[in-house]
């Protein structure tokens, strides 16, 4: 049996019950949809009728996931929802409610685990996303915080992995490998090295660790993208362009071409490149975490792609193209011939590769 936290003061500063009480009081308010939220066995809602639910859920580990050395809980909150959010923006659907399952370590406070949530709910306020419950424990080794989000898609209206086919534009959202350079500012301040710390100027470093710690989920150019039919597959990107790429050629049983030259980097990231004598494609490529939408569009939908993605000031870039499996994934456009697209993607119970 796992430890729970009881309602006697089992950590010394904590106690389930009156914990669950605060958070809902804090955070559980809801709409006429929601049944019953917080407080009862099981949550019960009324979804949109006609509609298909969606359900994602994402595991965090303390010193896997994150680390309360160097974030905040505002910021790991914001974080985890943030990276649901981006599940079901990737899905093209209306993300809805949310659970939150802790296990929590000895000497954490309630102050801490509200600041959680206050990060959590931050991230979900634009889309008015509602707490309905969660489960609560003692953890024996750090802290692990489980998110569920359902979201609702029409029947038809749903963006997979799996729709590719040869011949479709590769478009991606914003800029790619911000995430990765701030996350490589924030370990070089902590190892405190000063002759590691890059020549930038201070507002690029604080672009590139704000898009590290606060990722914008593409929810409205999902549904967009879903609505019109417009994108033939789609994945959010957490793992970097290189391993989610892979994933679609994977499901859709295709291969793809990716140009170097036309991968979108913000003017910070260049500069911190430049700084680091980085190589700002490998950032672009290797760079998790960024929760951009990388997606595939049959060419004669590209314009209406480029006008919907205009309507929400999203910027959108055309970064290659489908191909046949034979091909594999292939890099064009940088010195020399096409070459093998290598997946440097993070992987879990493997080293995590080097972005050099
Ligand atoms: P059970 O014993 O059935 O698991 P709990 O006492 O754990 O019930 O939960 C009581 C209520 O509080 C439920 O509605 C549950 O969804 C909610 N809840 C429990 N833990 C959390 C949490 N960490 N965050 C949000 N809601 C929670
Ligand atoms: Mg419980």
């Amino acid at each position: 049996m796992p430890t729970r936290l009881s309602s006697r003061k089992l950590t010394g500063r904590l106690a389930e019950f009156p914990l669950i009480e605060d958070l809902a009081h804090r955070f559980g308010q809801t709409g006429r949809s929601v049944l019953c939220g917080i407080g009862d066995d099981a949550a019960v809602l009324r979804p949109p009728p006609g509609h298909l639910l969606l359900l994602t859920t994402d595991l965090l580990a303390e010193d896997v996931h994150f680390t309360c050395s160097t974030a905040t809980f505002d910021e790991i909150g914001y974080k985890a929802a943030a990276a649901n959010l981006s599940d079901i923006a990737a899905m093209g659907g209306v993300p809805r409610y949310l659970l939150v399952s802790l296990a929590i370590p000895a000497g954490r406070t309630q102050a801490e685990i509200r600041r959680l949530y206050r990060g959590m709910m931050s991230a979900c306020r634009p889309y008015q996303v509602e707490l309905i419950g969660g489960d609560t424990s003692a953890s024996r080794q750090g802290l692990f915080i489980s998110l569920t989000l359902t979201g609702t898609a029409k029947p038809g209206q749903v963006l997979t992995r799996r729709g590719a086919q040869v011949g479709d534009l590769l478009y991606v959202t914003g800029t790619l490998g911000d995430s990765l350079a701030g996350l490589q500012l924030l370990s070089i301040a902590k190892r405190r090295r000063v002759e590691e710390v890059p020549a930038i100027r201070r507002q690029d470093r604080q672009y590139l660790i704000e898009r590290h710690r606060r990722p914008s989920p593409r929810v409205a150019v999902g549904r967009l993208l879903a609505a019109h039919r417009f994108a033939t597959s789609a994945i959010d990107l957490s793992d970097g362009l290189s391993g989610d790429l892979a994933h679609i050629c994977e499901q859709s049983g295709v291969g793809a071409e990716v140009d170097a030259s036309a991968l979108p980097l913000s003017p910070a990231c260049l500069r911190y490149a430049m700084a680091r004598h980085k190589d700002p494609v490998q950032l672009a490529l290797a760079g998790g975490e960024d929760y951009e939408l990388l997606f595939t569009v049959s060419p004669g939908n590209g314009a209406g792609v480029r006008q919907l993605a205009r309507s929400v000031g999203c910027r959108l870039s055309c970064i290659g193209k489908i191909r046949p499996k034979r091909i594999g994934l292939r890099l064009v456009g940088s010195n020399g011939p096409p070459r093998k697209l290598v997946v440097t993607s993070y992987r879990h119970f493997e080293a995590a590769p080097q972005a050099q």
